[in-house]
């Protein structure tokens, strides 16, 4: 075996998990994007769903439409939520088109 014993304590010394490791895997698992205050400012985005890497402070992805970060995540959501529900669907298009008449 090439670590040797697993049960070994050199082997347990250089083997565990910190807190962020297991963090960052559970928002991967489950498609969330990583909470901002532990990125750093300036650290490129990758989309959590189709992989693509986007400059910091891009809200969604270009390729698939996720949002990017926890601010766009709700948004998504709360779209998600209105789109699927007929009433607020028909709501929001009639709000859209009084917008856009007074574009006019
Ligand atoms: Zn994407």
């Amino acid at each position: 075996m090439m670590w040797g014993d697993p049960t070994s304590k050199s082997l347990r010394t250089y083997l565990h998990l910190t807190g962020s490791n297991v963090d960052r895997e559970m928002y991967r698992h489950y498609g969330i994007t990583e909470p901002e205050e532990k990125r750093p400012a300036n650290t490129p985005l990758q989309c959590r769903k189709c992989g693509e890497i986007f400059p910091p402070g891009t809200g969604f992805c270009s390729v698939c439409g996720a949002a990017l970060s926890d601010k766009y995540q709700n948004v998504d959501q709360e779209f998600n939520r209105i789109i699927e529900d007929p009433v607020l669907l028909s709501s929001l298009i009639d709000k859209l088109k009084r917008l856009q008449d007074i574009g006019k």
